[in-house]
């Protein structure tokens, strides 16, 4: 991958993707993102109309997997691609996106490493080499991580299957891989560019919202569905997605959501939604959920049902026990939907 001079990092630590859950390895990448959003300052949100974004492909044979380090400033709105294959590691992708560079090219890395050339690949040379410009990893002054997901396996590159071509100094023996989860020594080095943690908006009366969960990369759905792509058939065209938020009454805490669409309230039970009975809406506690902001600040959002005791859920169940606060089928998002274009 070049080497940029400087690198653009993203705006308000929100990173726009576009859900493609027909990737081959989605599910992969959806556990990169959540790992990204749950531990880190940042958050990847779908994409709406923001003119920066990224977009995951899939192709095979391509050696440069992540279009730009950091953010690709265009005002084309053509976005930046992210390529990931068998050959990637998902969340090494989504570092270069925020702007991370390879751990082991920082200037100081030979104090740490011994890189066995003769071992390696030649393809391999320009990714394992010191970086003049380095950004982000010795720069912040935070120590050498050779458990980094942006450092490479011991055995990168390797001409002959299963030979060492990365050594560790300090325990020459030890053998480590690129690992899909961050450290904390990484997440450290993410919020040392993205200071500012991310915070979601709390939804506000009468504003129309789309209830978005990443871990089903989809909305909530008001039709026998549950769960439907909110890119279906176009983005911000399907009123079954549609959700307004009332308070039950100005200081109980506790909200009905009414769907647009069916003009049917969320229902706590196995119907999922509830037609309208007048007086229901303020005795029923079925139709009663309390928003939870929760993870790391306030990233995500949770609703409880009043009569169940439970969470609303993007699984088959509709609503679960808690278990968590980081249990992904019960984290949700507000997107409020611009009705007037
Ligand atoms: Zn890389």
């Amino acid at each position: 991958m070049p080497t940029p001079a400087k690198f653009l990092p993203w705006p308000d630590s929100i990173i726009p993707y576009v859900p493609n859950p027909k990737h081959k390895f989605w599910s992969t990448i959806i556990a990169a993102i959540m790992e990204m959003n749950l531990k880190t300052n940042v958050q990847f949100i779908p994409r709406t109309n923001e003119l920066n974004y990224i977009y995951f492909k899939y192709e095979t044979d391509v050696c440069n997997q992540s279009e730009c380090i950091g953010m690709k400033y265009s005002d084309d709105g053509s976005g930046q691609f992210v390529n990931i294959n068998k050959n990637c590691r998902n969340l090494h992708e989504l570092g270069h996106v925020l702007g991370l560079i390879h751990e082991h090219q920082r200037s100081d890395r030979d104090q740490y490493i011994h890189v066995i050339k003769d071992k390696m690949d030649e393809s391999c040379f320009s990714q394992t080499q010191i970086q003049a410009i380095c950004h982000n990893s010795d720069n912040q002054q935070l120590p050498y991580n050779i458990h980094s997901f942006m450092h490479y396996w011991c055995t990168s590159g390797a001409k002959t299957n299963g030979q060492q071509t990365i050594v560790y100094r300090p325990n020459p023996s030890m053998k480590f891989d690129t690992p899909e989860y961050l450290n904390d020594l990484s997440i450290e080095a993410i919020n040392r560019i993205y200071p500012t943690p991310y915070q979601i908006e709390l939804p506000a009366n009468n504003c129309t919202y789309k209830l978005h969960s990443i871990q089903a990369s989809g909305c909530l759905d008001a039709g026998p569905h549950h769960i439907r792509s909110d890119s279906y058939p176009l983005p911000d065209t399907n009123p079954y997605l549609y959700w307004q938020i009332e308070q039950v009454c100005s200081t109980s805490g506790w909200n009905v959501l009414w769907n647009v669409q069916t003009q049917s309230y969320l229902d706590g039970g196995p119907s999922h939604t509830r037609n309208y009975h007048h007086g229901e809406q303020e005795t029923n506690h079925y139709l009663h959920w309390k928003i939870h902001v929760v993870v790391n600040g306030g990233k995500f959002l949770q609703l409880e049902n009043r009569a169940k005791s439970m969470y609303l859920s993007c699984g088959k169940k509709h609503v679960k026990k808690f278990e968590s606060n980081d249990d992904q089928q019960i984290l949700w998002s507000f997107y409020r939907v611009c009705l007037d274009r």
